[in-house]
């Protein structure tokens, strides 16, 4: 229907829409029931759609990233760098998006009231998080290792709450993979392949109802949050909007601090110098809101302008596409505690470091399309025992923050790819290559 309007502009609008249609219904007091009954629906629908396709995707994407390594033994060298590179920064970066949301506490300031609204409207979930505390308290210290392993991969695969499980799985068969004749492994590994791209294509499908999903969630969470007291409407949405700041605040520590300190401990390439060559990396990540359609663009980039070897880079960026996601995993951190805090669950330490675990997993499991880290972001709400429903409250500046964070996970990719050439004895001298610049013929390979 609206064919020439970007998909983003597109859920930008169905966004404010709902903001509009939701403060409309409170404010001349209409009866929320048509709300209730026939808008909420189709953003229930969205919502199930993201998590029908999670298990499949995670899979997918994780042995194929695990299968693409070529052999065991590439692993060693440049492999164990860079993969050991790749866990550091999403650790730090999940880090720095704890801090940050547990020291500004977006999600603090909603009065009781309405986190009770909230908290009823996930009732069940929340029942089920009691039962499940209790549970845990009862078990060893050891339990979460233990869980990692399923013993039944059906069983597994079948509750989105095991996904730990689904991507251990998913390692092993990578690994697998790579160990077998290769003549034998070509056959799964295609076939992967096709199923991998089957399931992004899904992902593209679900995206294309997103507009019309998010203006239901955002009209629907705006009525039912107001109840009789629609100040709480407005509370809410400044509590989403600190939110918001919080992880554009953190993605943008994760550039300026980290990344320069990389580049500055393992380049002789300047942090300016660097940005400047990968811009226009950057602002297509920005536009597709995809690590992997802006994968050429970031390999050439490399190639051309900072001087990375085709071996180093065809290894590095790909692997980082689909495993290195600083900005996502940092954003899942921040998003995880905030929808806790908006309902008024303390997270412990230990919750705490199971946010660091799965979201760090979460990330690498993520593929480089759109929203992809909202569909994960459930898994590392379950593993904490926060009901999943609670991404209705997160998923209206989504698709803003996902432009934003795929900037990071870009950035990312290029900054380790960098330092990996370096520590390889290549680009001795540091600087950068005067090629022209191509973004003319840079174009987004899918926008979803
Ligand atoms: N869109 C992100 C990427 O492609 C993934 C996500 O966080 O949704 O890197």
């Amino acid at each position: 229907m609206f064919k020439k309007i970007p998909l983003h502009t597109q859920i930008i609008g169905g966004l404010i829409l709902g903001l509009i249609v939701g403060l409309v219904i409170i404010q001349f007091g209409l009866s929320p029931e048509f709300t209730i009954n026939f808008i909420k629906p189709i953003g229930t629908i969205f919502i199930n759609a993201l998590k029908m396709i999670a298990v499949p995707l995670v899979f997918a994407s994780l042995v194929i990233g695990v299968a693409n390594l070529g052999d065991i033994s590439k692993l060693s060298r440049i492999g164990g760098k860079t993969i050991f590179a790749y866990l550091i920064t999403t650790v730090i970066a999940i880090t720095i998006g704890l801090i940050l949301v547990n020291v500004i506490k977006p999600g603090d300031s909603l009065p009781q009231e309405t986190r009770d609204n909230l908290m009823s409207l996930y009732d069940d979930a929340v029942g089920t998080k009691k039962d499940m505390a209790a549970e845990v308290t009862s078990q060893g210290p050891l339990q979460p290792l233990i869980e990692i392993v399923p013993e039944n991969i059906i069983k597994a695969a079948g509750d989105n709450g095991s996904m730990l499980q689904v991507v251990f799985f998913a390692i092993i068969v990578g690994i697998a993979l790579l160990q077998i004749p290769k003549g034998k492994a070509k056959n799964f590994t295609d076939f992967f392949d096709a199923f991998n791209d089957v399931i992004i294509k899904i992902v593209e499908y679900i995206m294309l109802i997103a507009p019309y999903g998010v203006f239901a969630l955002m009209a629907s969470l705006i009525v039912e949050i107001a109840g009789e007291n629609p100040d709480s409407a407005v509370e809410l949405l400044l509590a989403l909007l600190k939110y918001t700041l919080v992880v554009l605040g953190g993605l943008i520590l994760v550039i300026v601090a980290i990344y320069s300190l990389i580049l500055k401990s393992f380049t002789k390439i300047k942090f300016i110098d660097f940005f400047k060559a990968m811009r226009p990396a950057m602002l297509l990540g920005f536009s597709t809101s995809s690590s992997s359609a802006t994968l050429p663009v970031t390999m050439k980039l490399v190639e051309d302008e900072l001087g990375v070897s085709e071996e180093v880079s065809s290894f590095v960026l790909p692997l980082g596409a689909t495993i290195n996601m600083n900005g996502t995993s940092l954003y899942q951190a921040v998003a995880a505690v905030f929808i806790a805090q908006a309902l008024g669950m303390d997270l412990t330490i230990s919750q705490q470091l199971t946010i660091v675990l799965t979201a760090t997993l979460a990330a690498i499991g993520s593929a480089g399309v759109p929203g992809a880290g909202l569909i994960m972001l459930i898994i590392v709400l379950e593993a904490i025992g926060v009901p999943g429903a609670g991404v209705a409250l997160i998923i209206a500046p989504d698709r803003i923050l996902d432009m934003f964070r795929t900037v990071v996970n870009i950035t990312g990719d290029a900054t380790v790819c960098v330092a990996v050439a370096s520590t390889e004895g290549e680009l001795p001298d540091g600087l950068i290559r005067q090629s022209n610049p191509f973004t003319a013929d840079v174009q987004p390979q899918q926008e979803i």
